[in-house]
């Protein structure tokens, strides 16, 4: 028996929802994945990825049991200084597994959001005057406090209504990140 290690040296990080769809608000799974994001997992297991999952902040925000009963709620609902103790404190968290990751000298592809939502969104949140481009609570905390770490890390939307677009930015991702690796080997 060898020593050689054989594990994966490439990291993504998504979002708990996008292997637990019973973490998502009532009502609001009915894009024909009911358990996980199919299509994206599907991708992500080709790839031969080692998958991080992210903690859920609206979930975690008031205890499971009721976060699990939760209905809908806009980004304005969820923008109080106690759900932003609450990113902030799971952006501590996710940042220590990403230092201690790169320090080992592996590599995060990505990390991976949920548009729309007003915690995991990239880009997009709905309100009652339709799309705006605005970035959910727990990824703006996240990103700015990689940024005062000075980590460069892709952050990619999973717009369900568009799933093919997202596949086919995580796949640029994915050939990016093998032509990096082929120029240093
Ligand atoms: S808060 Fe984030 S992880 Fe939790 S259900 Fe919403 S998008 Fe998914």
């Amino acid at each position: 028996m060898t020593n050689e290690d054989m594990r994966s040296k490439k990291f993504i990080f998504i979002p708990f929802c996008l292997i637990c769809q019973a973490f998502q608000a009532r009502g609001i799974v009915r894009y024909g994945w009911h358990g996980t994001i199919k299509p994206i997992m599907e991708e992500l297991i080709k790839q031969d990825i080692n998958l991080v999952q992210m903690p859920c902040p609206e979930s975690k925000f008031g205890g499971y049991e009721k976060g699990l009963k939760r209905g809908p709620n806009s980004i304005e609902t969820y923008d109080t200084p106690a759900f932003r103790q609450i990113c902030e404190e799971l952006a501590i968290e996710t940042i220590d597994k990403i230092k201690a990751i790169l320090s080992n000298g592996y590599e995060v592809i990505a990390i991976l959001g949920i548009e729309y939502s007003p915690s995991c969104a990239v880009n997009y949140q709905y309100t009652n005057k339709g799309t705006i481009h605005r970035q959910g609570i727990f990824i703006e905390i996240l990103r700015t406090a990689l940024e005062k770490e000075g980590i460069e890390i892709p952050f990619v939307g999973i717009n369900r209504r568009g799933i093919k677009k997202s596949l086919i930015e995580i796949k640029k991702l994915f050939d990016k990140s093998k032509q990096s690796t082929l120029k240093l080997s």
